[in-house]
């Protein structure tokens, strides 16, 4: 299997074609919804990795998230080890809340 380029991967994605135009919430919210960039931890063999600029659309309204098919499609690649990661990524962990005893 060959490894492509993170960035031959993205450009092979953005040639499906587009789905943003309208995106309904699932939830039956009045809004469309919104194309957003995030940050996103996956678990590949037990590991944790981080996609970068995954596409997401978001509802103003009540926060639903779904994924577009392309990103949907990176992941997969990234998960089938075809995509070279570009670095490592390193942070400290913070918990929001106290767990439940
Ligand atoms: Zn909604």
């Amino acid at each position: 299997m060959a490894v492509t380029s993170y960035t031959e991967v993205l450009k092979a994605a953005r040639q499906l074609p587009l789905e943003d135009q309208v995106m309904e919430c699932p939830n039956g919210c009045s809004v469309p919804m919104k194309t957003v960039r995030v940050e996103r931890i996956f678990n590949r063999a037990g590991k944790p990795i981080v996609i970068r600029d995954l596409e997401m659309y978001v509802c103003p309204e009540c926060g639903c998230e779904s994924m577009p098919l392309r990103s949907a499609r990176i992941v997969e690649n990234v998960l089938n080890g075809l995509v070279e990661p570009i670095g490592q990524f390193c942070a400290p962990l913070f918990q929001s809340a106290q767990p439940a005893i």
